[in-house]
């Protein structure tokens, strides 16, 4: 690892656990939280939560394990640019999804839907919840008692509101302050393994064409670019050798960018970057060329009829169990009906969130289909 700028995350200094540890062993604190989250059950789930695509519906497709892995490779390099805690930003990386339901976004519209007299769901509180409350793996605490830098890196926005109960990693949405650095670079590294992926994955459904992204000005000078460079370049190679360039000019404009941004700043210490405006971002024309791509991926693939058809099935499905759970809680495993007592809604949807895809599928299966299922 580069040497830490002063300003970075460290491991040292963390403001530490909820519950009080020794320190760890042969290892960084970032470290432990990293290996935490990998054995954790919720992390092996993400192998079968869907990103857009549905889990069965092709081995090739991203999946919320893959995404994150991707993640976690893109910001660690731009943390290394930035000498910023690559450790950090892969711990945040690997935990940022984990709270999110089956079947993507439409999962959550409609959990947060049927709990909308009961607080909400949110997946990024809920990724927290996970990390705080509901791995159940030692012996002298719920959760996994990860520090306060990855836990405030987890919980990337939240409503005033929410930020009032949620206490330490709350507190900077009311005081409005920044998390630290190595936060930031995992958002924005989120942002840019989505999009690239969304379009790899949108290429290799047939739901959206070449033709189409040739109109999306990032797309179409990266694409000019590796087809000035290999002229009889087709197929799957022109494709990839495109999406690789472009996340490459990407990183890049981040580094880059965020480097001025910091230089300006002057920030000598994590406290200054906490109450500085955010320093790790795109360039302006980068940063509008995003979005242009994020709106078309919006309009040609989100909102693709197919993807919208899966939406509605996976929405019908989280708002069936929801219902049959609330009305008997008998019918979820014993741990959820031990939380249910305490509270009913909110043990429904901590046992739906957690859910696989296929694991909903199932279940929706159990408990509807008229024909004889398994118990
Ligand atoms: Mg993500």
């Amino acid at each position: 690892m580069n040497k830490l700028a002063s300003y970075a995350a460290n491991p040292d200094q963390t403001r530490g656990r909820n519950h009080p540890e020794p320190p760890p062993v042969a290892r960084n604190q970032f470290q432990r939280d990293r290996d935490r989250i990998i054995h954790s059950s919720a992390f092996r789930r993400l192998e079968y939560k869907t990103q857009v695509f549905v889990n069965h519906e092709g081995d090739l497709f991203r999946t919320r394990l893959t995404h994150s892995l991707e993640v976690a490779q893109i910001g660690r390099g731009i943390a290394r640019n930035l000498n910023l805690h690559e450790d950090l930003v892969e711990a945040v990386a690997l935990a940022h999804d984990l709270g999110h339901t089956p079947f993507g976004h439409a999962g959550q519209d409609a959990l947060n839907d049927c709990m909308k007299n009961d607080g909400g769901f949110e997946h990024n509180i809920q990724s927290l919840r996970v990390v705080d409350h509901l791995e159940q793996r030692y012996a002298e605490f719920d959760g996994l008692n990860l520090s306060f830098e990855v836990r405030e890196g987890i919980l990337k926005h939240c409503s005033a509101k929410n930020a009032k109960s949620l206490g330490d990693v709350g507190a900077r949405f009311l005081q409005k302050q920044q998390p630290s650095l190595e936060a930031q670079v995992t958002n924005l590294a989120d942002e840019i393994a989505y999009n690239n992926h969304d379009v790899d994955d949108g290429l290799r459904s047939g739901l959206i064409t070449l033709e189409q992204l040739a109109e999306v000005t990032i797309f179409a000078t990266h694409l000019a670019r590796v087809k000035q460079k290999y002229p009889a370049l087709t197929g799957r190679k022109l494709v990839h050798e495109t999406i690789r360039i472009m996340i490459h000019s990407l990183v890049m404009d981040v580094c880059q960018q965020s480097q001025e941004n910091i230089k300006k700043a002057e920030p000598t210490d994590i406290n200054d970057i906490r109450a500085l405006p955010s320093l790790i971002s795109f360039s302006k024309p980068m940063s509008q060329q995003q979005a242009e791509l994020k709106q078309f991926l919006r309009k040609n693939l989100y909102q693709h009829y197919r993807v919208n058809r899966m939406s509605a099935k996976a929405q019908r499905i989280i708002r069936e169990l929801f219902a049959v759970f609330i009305q008997d809680t008998g019918l979820m495993p014993d741990e959820f009906q031990l939380r249910a007592v305490k509270d009913k809604p909110r043990a429904v949807a901590d046992y739906i969130a957690g859910m696989t895809d296929r694991y909903a599928i199932r279940e929706y299966r159990r408990l509807f289909a008229i024909e004889e299922q398994p118990l």
